[in-house]
């Protein structure tokens, strides 16, 4: 089996404020640690029930987090950004399954450190009326590549917004939410070894989980967090201003809409 593992870091277990997740972040050097780690428990796992490649896209900030010497030897790393599928660069249809780690809820809900893509810009995204997050996006990309998202790991209320998307995805709960930026932390080498044994599980069982796909056509929504990124992705052609604060656009392509969420989020971006 091929594996594809896109790696975020706000949902590795320790992980919990801006100090560990920002560039500038006096804490941010251990974070990337735990997070390099979390992802190694996930290669070994592959391995260990026969994986033959392993891709890990660096999905967080910058997208230069993993400490590269310290990872498997047996895997590749995507390291750097600009990147065009940001944080789903490198899936292809050469991949058997998508596994996602590290991962954290969407903007506005209960979850540890949550946001969607970008949480100074962002308020919601929507595709066809319903409200997804990073997981569910990042999902709808692998099916588009007909590669099944078989795992998640992160906090309790990022796998439940995984289920609500994929109800039988494999996962391994790294802690618990309490607010915004304090969580309940499972030991980080016990977070490591229920990681590798969900990985193990999910590949055991591999063809239980379809690909997450919605079918064309796609109307998409992006609420942004205040007018001025609204009046910045206005200027787009193909874009429609439909609220003060969002925009809509529609697309039958799914690789597209995504392409076109993240141009619009560096635009809004930009702006700031
Ligand atoms: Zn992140």
């Amino acid at each position: 089996m091929n594996i594809f593992i896109s790696a975020d870091i706000e949902g590795v277990s320790g992980v919990v404020h801006n100090e560990h997740t920002s560039r500038d972040g006096k804490e941010h050097d251990y974070a990337r640690m735990l997070m390099t780690e979390e992802v190694n428990a996930c290669i070994i796992g592959a391995l260990e029930v026969g994986a033959k490649r392993i891709v890990v896209n660096d999905s967080h900030g910058t997208m230069r987090n993993i400490y590269h010497e310290k990872l498997h030897l047996n895997s590749e790393l995507i390291l750097g950004s600009p990147k065009k599928l940001a944080m789903m660069e490198g899936i292809s249809s050469e991949f058997d399954a998508a596994f996602f780690i590290g991962y954290h809820t969407k903007m506005g809900q209960n979850g540890i450190l949550n946001h969607t893509f970008n949480g100074k810009v962002i308020k919601s995204i929507e595709i066809n009326g319903m409200e997804f997050g990073e997981f569910g996006l990042n999902a709808l990309v692998a099916g588009y590549f007909n590669v099944p998202v078989i795992f998640i790991s992160g906090c309790n209320l990022t796998v439940k917004e995984a289920e609500e998307c994929i109800p039988n995805i494999y996962q391994s709960i790294v802690k618990e939410t309490i607010n915004r930026t304090t969580a309940l932390n499972l030991h980080p080498m016990k977070a490591r070894e229920l990681i590798k044994e969900g990985t193990k599980k999910a590949i055991l069982h591999y063809g239980q989980i379809k690909p997450f796909t919605i079918d064309p056509p796609y109307t998409i929504k992006i609420e942004f967090l205040n007018t001025g990124f609204t009046d910045a992705v206005e200027i787009l052609p193909f874009v429609k201003r439909i609220e003060p604060l969002a925009i809509s656009f529609e697309n039958d392509n799914l690789l597209e809409c995504y392409r076109l969420i993240r141009s619009s989020i560096m635009i809004a971006s930009s702006t700031s």
